[in-house]
C-alpha cells in the first residue's frame, strides 16, 4: 500500500474502508492487487448482508432529504465535485492504473469522462421539466411531473473503473435518487477515492454509499430490499440475468449495460487508413477488454489483403507493458482466466483453418501480458464469432456483399455497439438503420461521449446511460388532474 500511496500527491485519495452514512467503515481484508506486478496495494473491507442493508438503509434516510432539496443546490454540490475530480486527475488515474492496468493516458482519458458525466448531470439536475396536456375536462387540468424514483443500487465492472461510477451516481444524484455502489472486487480503489473526493465537495452523508464485499450477498441485498427502487448493472450478460431476476420479485426497474459482440465493418470504398486507425483504437483499447470493442471485422474482399497487412503493421508497433511506463500502449490483462479466454479463441480458430497473423501467445513479460495479436481468414463457425473474447485480438473476416455482411453482423444474440467505414452516402443511412445495435459508429472507432446515449438492444441490456435520456431513468412521471377549477 505504501508504494502507490507515496506516489500519489494526495494521500488520503488511497482509502481502505467503505464509505457508508458519511463514515469510513470496515475492516481492510480483502486484498487489491497491480495486474502488471502483482504487488498488493492496499486492502478493502469484505462486507456482506448486513452491513449492505445498512448501507442502503442510509441511502433511504438520505433520499428523504436530497430529494427536497433545489436543484440548484444538488447542481452545486455535484459541480463542486466535478471540479475535484479534474483537479485530482493525476492522483485518479495513476489509482486507476495501478489497480486495472490500461496504459495510464487511457486512465487519463477515463477520468476525464468520468468527470464529464458529473458536469453534465450537474447542469441536467436544473433541467429536469415536466408538462402540462391539453385537458379532458374543462374544469380540470393535467399536470405531470417528475420525482426521482428513490434509492439506486449499482454494481460496476473492472473495466472503467471510474467512468462507470460517475455515468450510473452522477445522472441518480442529479435527479435527487441516493445510491449504494458495490464496485468490482478487482478495481475498488478508484470507487473509494472518487467517494472522497464527493465528502470533500460536500455532498450530504448517506447521498453516495460505496460498499466492497461478497458479490452475491452484497447483489442479493441490493435488489431485495424495499427501499431500492432501481438496480443498476453494468457486466457480463450472465450476471445481468440473474439481477434482473432478483429484481423481479420487488417489480424493481432495472437499467442493464450488459455484453456486446461489436461488428466492424470495411467496406471498399472506405478510407482504409481511417479504417485501420478506427480498428486500432476500438480493438485495443484497454487491452481489447471494453463491452464495445470490435469483436468481429468484417472486411469487403477486394480490399481484405492490404486491409490485414497494414493492421499487422500497426499491431507490431504497439509497445506492451507497464501502464506506468511512458509510451506503453498495451497493458495486462485482468486475470489469468481472461487470458485463458484469449487463448482458447485463438486456439479454437487456429484449428479450425485460421491465419495468424501476428501475435498469438503470451508476452515475454510474464503475467497477464499477451501479445496483440491478429487473425485473418476468421470463418463464422469459430468460437470468437459467438463469444465476446475480451481481449487483445483482432478476427478478420472477408465478405463480399452489403447483405451478406449485415446478416452476419446482426447474427447474434447482442446489440451494443457497431462499426463501420463507407463514404457511399446511401449506403450509411441503410447499414447504420439496419444494423440491429443501440449504437453505431459511422467511420469512426470511438463512440463514447457523456453527451450520446449509450446502451444496447437485444441481450445487451435495458435503457441508456449519458445524454439527457440518461437523467429520465432515475424519475418517475407524476400526474396530478387539478378537478373542480370551474367552481
Ligand atoms: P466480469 O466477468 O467482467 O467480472 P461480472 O458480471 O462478473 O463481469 O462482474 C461485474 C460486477 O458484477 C462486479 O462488480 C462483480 O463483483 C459483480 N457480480 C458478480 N456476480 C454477482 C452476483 N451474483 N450478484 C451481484 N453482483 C455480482
Amino acid at each position: 500500500m505504501m508504494d502507490l500511496q507515496l506516489k500519489l500527491q494526495d494521500p488520503l485519495l488511497l482509502k481502505a474502508h467503505c464509505y457508508v452514512d458519511g463514515q469510513w467503515i470496515g475492516e481492510p481484508t480483502d486484498a487489491v492487487t497491480n495486474p502488471a506486478t502483482g504487488a498488493i496495494l492496499g486492502k478493502t473491507p469484505s462486507f456482506g448482508t448486513r452491513q449492505a442493508m445498512n448501507a442502503v438503509e442510509a441511502a433511504e434516510r438520505a433520499f428523504r432529504l436530497w430529494a427536497k432539496k433545489i436543484a440548484k443546490e444538488r447542481s452545486a454540490i455535484m459541480r463542486r465535485w466535478f471540479e475535484l475530480i479534474v483537479e485530482n486527475r493525476s492522483d485518479l488515474a495513476l489509482i486507476l492504473t495501478s489497480e486495472q492496468g490500461k496504459p495510464l493516458a487511457e486512465a487519463k482519458a477515463e477520468v476525464d469522462i468520468a468527470a464529464a458525466y458529473v458536469e453534465f448531470y450537474a447542469e441536467e439536475a436544473k433541467r429536469v421539466y415536466g408538462e402540462t396536456i391539453p385537458s379532458h375536462r374543462a374544469d380540470a387540468r393535467i399536470v405531470v411531473g417528475k420525482q426521482p424514483i428513490g434509492v439506486v443500487s449499482a454494481i460496476t465492472p473492472w473495466n472503467f473503473p471510474c467512468s462507470m461510477i460517475t455515468r450510473k451516481a452522477a445522472p441518480a444524484i442529479a435527479a435527487g435518487c441516493t445510491v449504494v455502489l458495490k464496485p468490482a472486487p478487482e478495481t475498488p480503489l478508484s470507487a473509494l477515492a472518487l467517494a472522497a473526493l464527493a465528502e470533500r465537495a460536500g455532498l450530504p452523508a448517506g447521498v453516495f454509499n460505496v460498499v466492497t464485499g461478497e458479490p452475491s450477498a452484497v447483489g442479493k441485498v441490493f435488489c431485495d430490499h424495499p427501499a431500492v427502487r432501481f438496480v443498476s448493472f453494468t457486466g457480463s450478460t450472465e450476471v445481468g440475468k440473474i439481477l434482473m431476476r432478483q429484481a423481479s420479485d420487488g417489480v424493481k426497474k432495472v437499467g442493464l449495460e450488459l455484453g456486446g459482440n461489436a461488428p466492424f465493418i470495411v467496406f471498399d470504398d472506405a478510407d482504409l487508413d481511417a479504417a485501420i486507425e478506427g480498428a486500432m483504437v476500438s480493438k485495443y483499447r484497454n487491452m481489447g477488454q471494453t463491452c464495445i470493442c470490435a469483436n468481429r471485422i468484417y472486411v469487403q474482399n477486394s480490399i481484405y489483403e492490404s486491409f490485414v497487412e497494414k493492421l499487422a503493421t500497426r499491431v507490431m508497433d504497439m509497445r506492451v507493458g507497464s501502464g506506468l511506463e511512458v509510451g506503453v500502449e498495451q497493458g495486462p490483462l485482468i486475470s489469468d482466466a481472461a487470458v485463458a479466454k484469449v487463448e482458447r479463441h485463438i486456439a479454437d480458430a487456429v484449428r479450425q483453418g485460421a491465419r495468424l497473423v501476428i501475435g498469438g501467445k503470451r508476452h515475454p513479460l510474464g503475467r497477464t501480458f499477451f501479445e496483440p495479436t491478429v487473425l485473418a481468414e476468421v470463418t463464422t463457425k469459430m468460437l470468437v464469432t459467438r463469444e465476446e473474447t475480451f481481449g487483445p485480438l483482432a478476427p478478420v473476416y472477408r465478405f463480399s456483399s452489403e447483405e451478406d455482411v449485415i446478416e452476419m453482423a446482426n447474427a447474434s444474440p447482442f446489440g451494443l455497439a457497431s462499426y463501420f467505414y463507407s463514404s457511399d452516402l446511401g449506403r450509411v443511412f441503410r447499414v447504420a438503420e439496419a444494423l440491429e445495435y443501440g449504437m453505431v459508429g459511422v467511420n469512426t472507432g470511438l463512440i463514447t461521449t457523456e453527451a450520446a446515449p449509450f446502451g444496447g438492444v437485444k441481450e445487451s441490456g435495458l435503457g441508456r446511460e449519458g445524454s439527457h435520456h440518461g437523467i429520465e431513468e432515475f424519475l418517475e412521471l407524476k400526474y396530478m388532474l387539478l378537478a373542480g377549477l370551474n367552481g
